[in-house]
């Protein structure tokens, strides 16, 4: 029986567990599976496992179970194998700080058997992208936080992986920086390299990712694609901003509303109902309403509910 390339998963773990030394069981049975080609997202909230599970992925972390397979490869039977096509940029930073930058890369090419030619051109044209070409000669010790995980990412891709692995890529990065790497990330993705990356920032997995699991105390509590996630959603809260001052939360049949102060209040609005409805109701009583916005990320409230939701299993 033969299996055609394209059909072998970028990733597949099956029945992954983890128990660290003192006992502590990090993962209780993880089963995932990601595709060749896809951005997909590792979503949790602190503790969750998602270092682990990178650990594992990577062979820096001994596993305690069953099968982890990269590109079809199994990592116990052929980790060199496996480990040339992951590329992997650690949540922690651990490069040689006293070491340039420039250097940390090269360094990281000759790990790979690079030709010192090859090494040179890609080591400039992913600092260039990355923006730390004018840098190249600083020692990574005096970089920015942002400037040191793009470091991480230029080393991570100079072997030109075919599986990039990001753990929390954007944590401590402001938000224009934000911006620019996932620009960079999604053009890395567009060339073909499979990305997954863990983050808590939910608004990064919704921008970025086509699928996404949901871990939580060791255990993946959810694993679909974004859009059927967001589609799931079925209640958002809506902040509106009125011009007239309110002496009391106005009353809006069917919708549940609160104040908020003066000037706003919020309304609920679950996926049955439509906005029309709210706003004839409005006019009828002539409160202008001069803005109007989503209380909260929607992906977040998905999360929230789902991990402290009573009915899941
Ligand atoms: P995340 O990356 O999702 O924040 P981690 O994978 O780092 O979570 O950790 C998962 C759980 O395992 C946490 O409860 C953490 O405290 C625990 N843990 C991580 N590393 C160790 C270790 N070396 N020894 C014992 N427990 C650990
Ligand atoms: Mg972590």
């Amino acid at each position: 029986m033969s299996v055609s390339a394209a059909t072998v998963p970028a990733i597949h773990l099956q029945g992954l567990k983890k128990s660290y030394g003192n006992g502590f069981e990090a993962l209780k049975g993880i089963e995932l599976r990601v595709e060749q080609g896809d951005f997909f997202a590792l979503l949790g909230p602190n503790g969750a496992g998602k270092s682990t599970t990178i650990g594992i992925l990577c062979s820096l972390i001994e596993k305690t179970a069953r099968e982890v397979n990269i590109f079809g490869i199994d990592i116990d039977s052929n980790f060199a194998e496996a480990k040339q096509k992951i590329g992997v940029v650690p949540q922690e930073f651990n490069f040689n700080q006293f070491e340039k930058v420039l250097d940390i890369v090269l360094t990281q090419a000759g790990y790979y058997g690079l030709s010192t030619k090859v090494a040179k051109q890609r080591a400039e044209n992913y600092l260039k992208s990355l923006d730390l070409w004018d840098k190249r000669n600083t020692v990574s010790r005096s970089l920015s936080g942002g400037m040191k995980r793009r470091l991480m990412i230029a080393r991570a891709l100079i072997h030109e992986p075919e599986l990039l692995i990001l753990d929390e890529p954007t944590a401590g990065v402001d938000i224009e920086l934000r911006r620019t790497m996932w620009d960079f990330l999604r053009q890395v993705n567009k060339q073909g390299t499979t990305i997954i990356l863990t983050t808590h920032y939910l608004e990064e997995a919704e921008n970025l990712c086509r699928n996404i699991a949901i871990i939580d105390s060791g255990e993946i509590i959810e694993n679909t694609s974004i859009k059927k996630l967001l589609r799931r959603l079925t209640k958002q809260t809506y902040i509106l901003d009125t011009s007239k001052e309110l002496k009391d939360v106005p009353s809006i049949m069917n919708f549940e509303s609160r104040a908020i102060d003066a000037h706003s209040f919020e309304v609920d609005v679950d996926s049955s109902q439509n906005l029309n409805a709210l706003y004839q109701q409005l006019s009828a009583i002539d409160l202008p309403i001069i803005a109007m916005r989503n209380k909260a990320n929607r992906l977040e409230e998905m999360f929230v509910h789902l991990v402290s939701g009573p009915s899941q299993s």
